[in-house]
């Protein structure tokens, strides 16, 4: 499974540069790796937390998607594109949303 911090955002960059995915994410051609996903065929409340979710439930729902993405081939690619865009809620490369804000929050 993934660490938390700093060292997520550096891995996020092995693949496709910060920088890069800026200058692409217009193209949707780049945009091909979804399709890729372990989720793309999964429901998306997986992934997503339903409204008002909290505690255990929400807890072993995180660490369900996140053992999907351990195993998804595009998972540095997802991970770079959540972080780069933003992405506010969900379970994106293996990371939360909070865990999200917080790589995020480290890099200001
Ligand atoms: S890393 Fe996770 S959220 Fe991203 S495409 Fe793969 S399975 Fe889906």
């Amino acid at each position: 499974m993934f660490e938390s911090g700093v060292s997520l955002l550096e891995q996020s960059q092995t693949n496709v540069e910060l920088s890069e995915l800026r200058a692409i994410l217009p193209i949707a051609d780049h945009w091909d790796w979804q399709f890729a996903g372990e989720c793309a065929n999964m429901p998306s409340g997986l992934f997503f937390h339903p409204e008002a979710e909290r505690g255990e439930r929400r807890r072993n729902r995180e660490i369900f998607a996140k053992a999907i993405c351990a195993d998804c081939s595009v998972v540095d690619k997802c991970r770079s594109f959540a972080l780069v865009a933003k992405e506010p809620y969900g379970i994106w490369g293996g990371l939360s949303e909070d865990e999200r804000k917080e790589i995020l929050k480290s890099k200001e």
